[in-house]
């Protein structure tokens, strides 16, 4: 037994890396053990260990496509759940640099969904699945090894009953500032190398009755911050007849929590829909505030050298400034090349899985980054070629106000179901200069 296959599997972390990941490793492993600090809720809830779940969350295209692949109808069962199915084009207003991106329908289903119903779903899921046992309340401390060093055989916990673990392979799913990195020094293996951008965002969510009248009947919006507004705000459609609000800013630029702050933040946008909506709903909770630092990534996939029977995944491999939407879409690819990897019976499932987790990382990555970079207080590295990308990038978002396929493909990127090059596509470039010079 090995990390080929067939023996045991923990899986430290029951949030949305972890259940994911045991639902790939189930197919091949005969048993599969997940391990949660936190007790589990019943019911949709939010939780100490994922503070983030009171914060607005959108399920990316990409990422219902995994879902459904994973856990065949889990959409549909969030729907008939009260989520709801939007189309990101046409049933939202999206502003970029201030301005409504061309509406027209997309053939794109984006999920308004609360993060918790999603949890709560997936587990449910994974629960029923007769070789995983999800064990909440039991906080993994550490890895134990064999081989001279060279693999992991199990972890160790806070657990009375069980302090040590054997396993075949663990993977590590416990989420931004895991002690992954911790558990591979103490084990004598030296950490990779962090690529980590401070974008210092700060988030507000707080939770509204949804009326049919709102928004001019559209389900959702989106005011994207941009240079010289480092702030913006998202409203979107959930189950329980709400919405989902929240005033994000950057670099800092820290939303209030108060009515009025709220709503003079709102105002300070660029355009008044959210505004005109905070003035309208009726509140349905107390504001939530969150912070979140920086966005990091730890390069497993240069490594030489790596540790037999041990995976990190999820936000504790990479986490993406939250604004854009990626990093449960990102956890649920991970999970299918996990499975895809561990159905071939692959050797060297570390470095395979690390190369391949790279690529679908790297296309989030580069987006997320490329647009926390048109931000210059934000330090980056920038070349020509960046700056060049980026004043093309500036005309692409302005034509797509008068350009619905231009609108689409941008959404196709942002939704991850079309790589970054589609918008330098030949056929977009004369779009785009006709399209900007209409625009303007
Ligand atoms: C403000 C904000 C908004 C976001 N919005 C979106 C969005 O719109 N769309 C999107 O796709 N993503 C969004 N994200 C990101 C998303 O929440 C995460 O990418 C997603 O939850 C996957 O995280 P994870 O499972 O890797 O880790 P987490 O969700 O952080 O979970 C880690 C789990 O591990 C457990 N744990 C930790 N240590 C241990 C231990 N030692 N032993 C046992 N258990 C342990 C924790 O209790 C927790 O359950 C947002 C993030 C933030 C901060």
């Amino acid at each position: 037994m090995d990390s080929t296959g067939n023996g045991h599997a923990v899986v430290v972390g029951a949030s949305m890396a972890g259940l994911l990941a045991a639902r790939a490793l189930s197919e091949t492993y005969e048993r599969v053990t997940v391990l949660e600090r936190d007790s589990l809720p019943t019911g949709p809830a939010p939780r100490r260990g994922v503070p983030q779940s009171r914060q607005l969350h959108v399920l990316l295209s990409r990422g219902a496509e995994v879902l459904d692949e994973l856990l065949p109808g889990l959409t549909d069962d969030l729907v008939a759940d009260g989520a709801i199915r939007l189309d990101p084009q046409i049933d939202t207003t999206y502003y970029l640099d201030g301005r409504a991106i061309a509406p027209a329908p997309s053939g794109m289903t984006v999920l308004g969904a609360s993060r918790p119903l999603v949890e709560h779903h997936v587990r449910q899921r994974v629960e029923r699945l007769s070789n995983v046992a999800i064990r909440p309340g039991v906080d993994a401390v550490g890895l134990l090894t064999g081989r001279g060093g060279a693999a992991v055989t199990g972890v160790r916990t806070n657990s009375s009953d069980a302090p040590e673990l054997a396993a075949d392979l663990v993977v590590n799913a416990a989420g931004r500032g895991a002690r992954a990195l911790t558990w591979l020094r103490d084990v004598g293996v030296t950490e990779p190398d962090r690529s980590r951008v401070e974008v210092e965002v700060v988030y507000v969510t707080r939770n509204y009755r949804w009326e049919p009248n709102h928004l001019d009947g559209r389900h959702g919006l989106l005011i994207v911050p941009m240079p010289g507004t480092p702030r913006g705000g998202a409203a979107v459609h959930m189950e329980g007849d709400r919405w989902t609000v929240a005033l994000f800013g950057l670099i800092g630029d820290t939303p209030p929590v108060d009515d009025e702050g709220m709503l003079a933040f709102a105002d300070s946008l660029p355009v008044n829909d959210l505004a005109k909506l905070l003035r309208e709903a009726e509140p349905l909770d107390d504001p939530v505030q969150m912070r979140y630092p920086a966005s990091e990534r730890w390069h497993f996939e240069k490594q030489r050298r790596h540790l037999d029977g041990f995976l990190v995944v999820g936000d504790a491999l990479c986490s993406f400034n939250p604004t854009y939407g990626q990093g449960m879409s990102v956890a649920a690819m991970e999970a299918l090349i996990l499975r895809d990897l561990t159905r071939a019976r692959t050797a060297a499932l570390p470095a395979r899985f690390y190369s391949a987790a790279a690529k679908a990382i790297d296309a989030a990555w580069t987006l997320s980054v490329g647009s926390d970079l048109r931000f210059p207080e934000i330090d980056g590295r920038r070349t020509a070629l960046d700056r060049t990308l980026a004043s093309y990038l500036d005309r692409y978002r302005l034509a797509a106000t008068v350009d619905p396929t231009l609108a689409r493909t941008f959404l196709r990127v942002a939704q991850m179901l079309a790589p970054a090059s589609a918008m330098v596509a030949p056929g977009h470039l004369i779009r785009v200069f006709r399209g900007s010079r209409r625009a303007r």
